[in-house]
């Protein structure tokens, strides 16, 4: 029995192993649009990848991905799937509870797509309030200024904005190379309308093809390079505050 994944287990050797455990980890990917080249799977890939490992490093145990996210941005392109920012509040809350109410350490609930974050620092906050469940806790999602130091070598779009670009794709080649068409990979900054900022504007009125960046210059060393750092920095986060 492999101890930090919950789906091989049966329901004895999770109750125990759930008791054990820092936490459990809970990784909240979506079903989105990720370019030419990468899978609508991307982040469910990413989320269940990290949890993985960093349930390994810690002492926690991971479920599996929550694969469908808030995507509202990207909803409009073909076979992207959004829930509502209170349909998936909701969805993290009963999956907490139901892990609450056997008694588990910790909860930690790790956005492997940025539209999770927002709403999964709601939910933690909701159980806080009307269940008094202080001990869910969500990391943010990824931080390319920081852990991209040194390894990006194309620019944000706007200073700030990324998707399906250089990183994502360097992490994808690094994890699951075989959902990764280089041949297609592209490079866009789209020019977005200047009140992109003050009111809702979907992604398909102004970008073709889905990405915001440069994804031709990723490479599976940059993406092994971007985890270490990425994966270090969270499991330090868990051993320091998480017990
Ligand atoms: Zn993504």
């Amino acid at each position: 029995m492999n101890k930090t994944i919950l789906a091989g287990m049966t329901w004895k050797e999770a109750e125990e192993r759930m008791r054990e455990a820092r936490a459990v980890i809970l990784p909240l990917g979506s079903f989105e649009q990720h370019g030419y080249h990468m899978s609508l799977n991307t982040d469910n890939i990413v989320g269940e990848y990290v949890a993985g490992v960093l349930a390994e490093r810690t002492g926690c145990v991971a479920l599996p991905v929550l694969p469908y996210g808030q995507v509202w941005s990207a909803k409009d392109f073909p076979a992207t799937i959004s829930l509502r920012e209170r349909t998936f509040i909701e969805v993290v809350k009963d999956i907490v509870t139901s892990l609450e109410r056997k008694g588990v350490r910790n909860v930690i609930l790790f956005a492997s797509h940025w539209g999770n974050a927002a709403p999964a620092k709601i939910a933690a906050r909701e159980l806080l309030d009307e269940s008094g469940y202080a001990n869910v806790y969500y990391l943010s999602y990824m931080d390319l200024k920081k852990h991209g130091k040194d390894v990006m070598e194309t620019e944000l779009w706007n200073g700030s904005g990324f998707h399906a670009a250089e990183i994502e794709t360097s992490i994808v080649l690094a994890i699951c190379p075989e959902s990764v068409d280089m041949e297609k990979a592209v490079c866009e900054y789209p020019q977005a309308p200047g009140d992109v900022n003050i009111r809702p504007v979907p992604w398909i009125t102004f970008c073709e093809s889905g990405i915001f960046g440069d994804a031709t210059k990723a490479t599976a060393q940059k993406g092994r390079r971007f985890l270490e750092r990425w994966i270090g920095d969270l499991a330090q986060l868990i051993e320091n505050n998480i017990c």
